[in-house]
């Protein structure tokens, strides 16, 4: 599933490509018609990136869409492929086409039904709006490990399974740790660093957590994937070379240090 950053960028992407355009609208494969329907031919005032969720939105209509795990979009700048048997959404203006296949869910959302999806979320770091203090508040009342926390929805908004690996080893907190027993420093701590991994993130496109001067690179964009990261699929430890240690946590592959996260 992609993490926020990926999401912030789209967002970003597809305001610039389609925002004060009037849009045609379909759905091809037929399963979200009501949306396509209500949306063809409005046009697009704004694409906001809310953690993994994407609200479109238009005078007088909303549309929702959350990729899901095998969620995707596909743009095209100039002619477009004809749409696949699996093309939920088709929108197309200002000489761009956006395909949508595959989300979990692609729906118009009244108010009420935007607040409900938003309440359900914990603060996202990459917007103005994400408050480190509500991120404390909500931390203080788990028992799960840490480790399980960063990857609830309802705690953090955005943050996947890299960005907590990443942030839990550059702050040295160890991820089996009672979410509720975080000192607050290490709690933000913990928000500074993820908010500022996701920004690079969303600036860069990839996920490149280490330095580049601690790899001896000129630039991030000389950066190897195999070097990007400090503890995520590593077998040994960048700083101690110790074993890294990984486990199923929250429901994915965690991976940390035990000697420098204690
Ligand atoms: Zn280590």
């Amino acid at each position: 599933m992609p993490e926020g950053h990926v999401i912030h960028r789209l967002a970003r992407e597809h305001q610039a490509a389609l925002a004060d355009e009037a849009l045609a609208v379909s759905s091809p494969q037929g399963r979200a018609r009501a949306a396509a329907d209500e949306l063809d031919g409005m046009t697009l005032l704004a694409v906001d990136a809310v953690g993994k969720h994407l609200f479109y939105r238009s005078v007088g209509a909303t549309l929702h869409v959350h990729l899901g795990l095998f969620g995707r979009f596909r743009s095209y700048r100039s002619d477009p492929p004809p749409p696949r048997p699996t093309t939920r959404l088709r929108f197309q203006g200002g000489g761009v086409t956006i395909d949508l296949l595959g989300p979990t869910d692609c729906r118009i959302v009244d108010p009420g039904g935007e607040d409900e999806i938003r309440d359900r979320l914990g603060p996202d770091p990459l917007r103005a709006d994400g408050e480190v203090e509500e991120f404390v508040r909500r931390l203080a009342r788990r028992r799960i490990p840490i480790g399980a926390a960063l990857l609830d929805q309802s705690v953090l908004a955005g943050v996947g399974n890299i960005f907590r690996a990443e942030a839990l080893f550059v702050t040295t907190i160890d991820p089996l740790r009672p979410a509720g027993s975080l000192r607050l420093e290490e709690t933000t701590a913990l928000w500074k660093t993820i908010r500022s991994m996701m920004r690079r993130g969303v600036r860069l496109g990839r996920i490149i957590t280490r330095e580049p001067a601690e790899l001896g690179a000129r630039s991030r964009s000389s950066i190897r994937s195999a070097n990007a990261l400090y503890v995520y699929k590593r077998q040994s430890c960048v700083r101690c070379r110790g074993p890294i240690a990984s486990a199923k946590i929250g429901g994915r592959s965690l991976y940390w240090c035990p000697g420098c996260q204690s």
